[in-house]
């Protein structure tokens, strides 16, 4: 293992590295990690005392910037009072208040949040709430989901079932691939683009409806299946061709929710409602783990009965993290207090500007922005890692996945930082290699 960018590894780092299973990496040949101590503002410090702009927000979550003293504050003052309770009959502050904020935020009578600590796992409580909701209602079948081309809800079994990232219409090839024979069959969909391919859409959930526990989908952007964009009036064709069948719609908008598009919620774009919504990443703005799953009124009131058995049947045990509930409310606190939408535009504004120099380079398919979001689309990218190394030479932290570079950085990210981000892309890509 070794480390090109950093001189002196310190010996933690020499130390506990054979002991820790790095995400998404093969370990032999991994030349992959480097040692952060520190981070501020929107940059990470190495051991060396390198500093790196982060250019994706530590996987699209410190959306208000590292250390961000106001999340800091309220996160100390928790931990003092109060780190962490059981949510299994009490029920604390931090919690009933973050539910209430985020039913009033949410379009439409998305009330009911169902708290948990990780996006995949939010997910599949969605999955699970979807199926139950049938059964509830007396109603059999409905166990299969629609999902799509390279959409990503997660690296657990069922959100694995609903995923496609990497992968084709087949299924094949996509990053999960291992695991095909053992999930579930779901229904795996190109995503419509074209009226035709709309009304193809519509008709395959008039045809299987009576199969369909629901549609899962990624609004706006699908995010680790390759940065693809598509429009609100397709969102809004989805969601209502949903409604016409009587399909729920889950909205996956952990990576796209808390402005990253733009508006809050990316499904405001479309001006829909899903029926359940899952959120995550920037919901704690890259402080702790936390994710939520919504639902609406209707969803939620086919779990009330009597029926002890109607119940639905999920608890982790970290669920509400004060903690977490803490940090969520203070990130909250600052959507309120602070132009943060407006940082977002301002983003968008630059990035819209300064990738558009990229599009003409060999080797660059597309250029496309949305929101905070920036994406270079290379016909390939033969040596990620490499490129991922290069970059960190250039002090910028920047994650090529799949065959698009992006940029997905702190909202609070300044003018010259955006600047030196693109100035790096701009060194890499005219580079011999
Ligand atoms: C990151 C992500 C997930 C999974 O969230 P984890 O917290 O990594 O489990 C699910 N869906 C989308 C859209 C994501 O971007």
């Amino acid at each position: 293992m070794t480390s090109p960018s950093v001189k002196d590894l310190p010996d933690w780092f020499r130390e506990g590295y054979g002991n820790v299973w790095l995400p998404y990496t093969q370990m032999q040949t991994a030349e992959d990690a480097l040692p952060v101590v520190g981070t501020e503002g929107v940059t990470l410090e190495l051991a060396d005392g390198t500093k790196l702009i982060d250019g994706v927000a530590s996987w699209w979550t410190a959306c208000h910037g590292y250390n961000n003293p106001r999340m800091q504050e309220q996160m100390i003052a928790q931990v003092k009072n109060m780190s962490h309770v059981m949510l299994g009959g009490l029920l604390h502050e931090g919690a009933a208040t973050l539910a209430r904020r985020l039913a009033d935020l949410l379009p439409g009578d998305l009330n009911h949040v169902f708290f948990s600590e990780s996006g995949s796992v939010s997910v599949e409580i969605a999955l699970k709430m979807a199926v139950q909701y049938w059964m509830n209602k007396g109603e059999t079948g409905h166990q299969r989901f629609v999902c799509f081309q390279s959409g990503y809800h997660g690296d657990t079994t069922a959100a694995m079932s609903v995923s496609n990232s990497g992968g084709d219409l087949e299924n094949e090839g996509g990053m999960h691939k291992a695991f095909s024979g053992f999930l579930q069959q779901q229904f795996l969909r190109p995503l419509p683009e074209t009226p035709t391919e709309m009304a193809e859409f519509d008709a395959f959930l008039a045809a299987h409806k009576d199969d369909i526990a629901g549609v899962v989908m990624e609004p706006l952007i699908q995010g680790a299946g390759g940065m693809k964009f598509h429009g609100a009036d397709i969102l809004a064709e989805i969601s209502a061709s949903c409604a016409r069948h009587d399909v729920l719609l889950i909205l996956d908008e952990i990576f796209t929710g808390f402005g990253r598009t733009g508006t809050m919620f990316a499904c405001e774009q479309a001006g829909i409602t899903p029926d359940i919504i899952c959120l995550g990443k920037a919901l704690t703005a890259g402080t702790v783990a936390m994710a939520a799953t919504v639902a609406t009124d209707k969803v939620y009131g086919a779990f009330l009965s009597d029926d002890p058995d109607m119940a639905f049947m999920h608890g982790p045990t970290y669920m509400a993290n004060p903690l977490a509930c803490a940090a969520a409310n203070a990130s909250l606190d600052i959507f309120r207090d602070e132009p943060v939408l407006e940082q977002v535009k301002r983003i968008e504004g630059h990035l819209n500007q300064s990738l558009e120099q990229f599009r003409e380079l060999p080797g660059v398919v597309d250029v496309r922005v949305k929101g905070a979001v920036g994406v270079i689309q290379m016909k390939e990218i033969k040596d990620p890692a490499a490129m991922r190394a290069r970059f960190a030479r250039e002090g910028v932290w920047i994650r090529p996945l799949g065959d698009v570079i992006y940029l997905t950085p702190s909202f609070t990210i300044e003018s010259h930082e955006l600047a030196a981000l693109t100035q790096a892309i701009d060194k890499v890509l005219n580079s011999a290699d």
